[in-house]
């Protein structure tokens, strides 16, 4: 069993035919969720899994599973991942997870291997949030994060809300989202950050998602000719943002090499060249993988505050907008995508990942792992993002062998608990 092998040409083979489906003319895909473009992908997909005697089930979220039967009547092993993209997105993000899952899928197809679990290839819908915010809401939903009422009502920049869009498409499924048990669900990513590069490792075993917190937070000061103000009475409220942000990096630094803090987005009022800015208005965002560390880093984000601000005269005002805790991914999952890794002589290293994915959502409702490969440079969210065909086939080799590792595990738990099922 450990000799099946995905087919690299094939996989890269499908990658390039999907990114014509909103392909730009820099390389990249502009591919955003629930457009038509999304439905001719999602007619791609549908065609492509069908034809490999997949039963393709639609949520009313339009989260789509294709699903080829496994030996057993348990609940299903889901692979996949999104193909929706940024305005000027790569050609990998998302894409890569959804089409290697379709080539593990494909490849257990034409050997004739049958599972113990179900096999279902997912694509959530609207992973991206560019269109509709939030991000990973059709995930969010399945996990019960969001209401599905609440999201369907989410609008885009011209007033269309997310059910109108989906209906429009004809992408609204008969299932309601999240009524859909899952024995587990692997997501291969590219990593979108440059560790894996740097240090020459084939595979990063994803053992969770750090935590994530956004503060808004509004300085202010007195707005004041430029010229006339003399300094030593002025209220500067940019100033006083300028120290802020160099303290923001500055609590990320202390606490390297994990965390990270990021000042933005600002905006500066009356943002006038002669007049000293009275009132301004920014997003800090701290990142740590432990929430215990991250609440350090916000005890002293929050004592900054005054601590800088007092003695140049401003008042300030601080809202927590937004509180991801850690996720931990499945032991067992994770286990399984280093077993895999190792089976297929691949060179490995542990990875919290830095950005949201839907696995982090759907390993709330079930035991979930992530797989990331390398991309060039790091770069993602960007139309040059790039990852080989061979790193894209390891993916997916490793990807292809999780799933069987784990069905092993699956069907060997079932025997020992001494309830073999027959499929329906
Ligand atoms: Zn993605």
């Amino acid at each position: 069993m450990s000799n099946l092998a995905i087919n690299p040409e094939r996989l890269w083979g499908e990658l390039m035919e999907t990114a014509v489906i909103g392909g730009t003319a820099k390389g990249g895909i502009c591919r955003l969720t629930l457009t038509d473009l999304d439905r001719e992908v999602r007619d791609w997909f549908k065609a492509r899994t069908e034809t490999l005697g997949c039963r393709v089930t639609v949520d009313d979220m339009g989260g789509m599973f294709a699903r080829r039967a496994g030996t057993a009547d348990v609940p299903p092993i889901a692979i996949g991942s999104h193909l929706d993209t940024q305005p000027t997105g790569g050609k990998f993000d998302g894409a890569l997870g959804v089409l290697a899952a379709l080539e593990a899928l494909r490849t257990l197809v034409e050997a004739g291997y049958e599972t113990f679990a179900p096999i279902e290839v997912v694509n959530w819908t609207n992973e991206e949030g560019s269109r509709f915010q939030p991000a990973m809401v059709g995930s969010g939903v399945f996990a019960g994060v969001f209401e599905r009422d609440w999201a369907a009502a989410r609008t885009d920049r011209t007033g269309v809300t997310f059910g109108a869009a989906l209906e429009a498409i004809g992408y609204r499924g008969p299932e309601r989202c999240g009524v859909h048990p899952l024995s587990a669900f692997f997501e291969l990513h590219i990593e979108q950050g440059p560790l894996l590069e740097a240090e020459g490792r084939d595979i990063g075993v994803v053992t969770g998602v750090q935590a994530m917190r956004w503060y808004d937070v509004t300085v202010t000061g007195q707005d004041a000719h430029t010229g006339a103000t003399p300094m030593h009475l002025r209220k500067n409220a940019l100033l006083g943002v300028a120290r802020l942000i160099e303290r923001v990096h500055g609590i990320a630094l202390a606490n390297a090499p994990a965390a990270v803090g990021t000042v933005g987005m600002i905006d500066n009022r009356p943002n006038s060249r002669n007049v000293v800015p009275g009132e301004v208005l920014f997003c800090a965002d701290l990142r740590h993988p432990e929430a215990r560390v991250l609440d350090a880093m916000e005890a002293i984000f929050m004592e900054s505050l005054s601590e800088i601000c007092e003695p140049l005269g401003l008042t300030t005002q601080a809202e927590k907008i937004w509180d991801q805790p850690p996720v931990r991914f499945d032991p067992d999952c994770v286990a399984a995508v280093r077993r895999a890794a190792e089976l297929s002589g691949l060179s490995t290293r542990d990875i919290v990942s830095g950005a949201g994915h839907d696995a982090a959502y759907v390993s709330r409702v079930a035991p979930s792992a992530m797989i990331f490969v390398p991309c060039r440079g790091g770069v993602s969210h960007n139309e040059a993002e790039f990852t080989s065909k061979e790193q894209c086939a390891a993916g997916a080799q490793v990807l292809l062998q999780a799933v069987l590792d784990f069905d092993r595990q699956l069907a060997e738990r079932h025997r020992a608990a001494g309830e073999p099922r027959a499929a329906d």
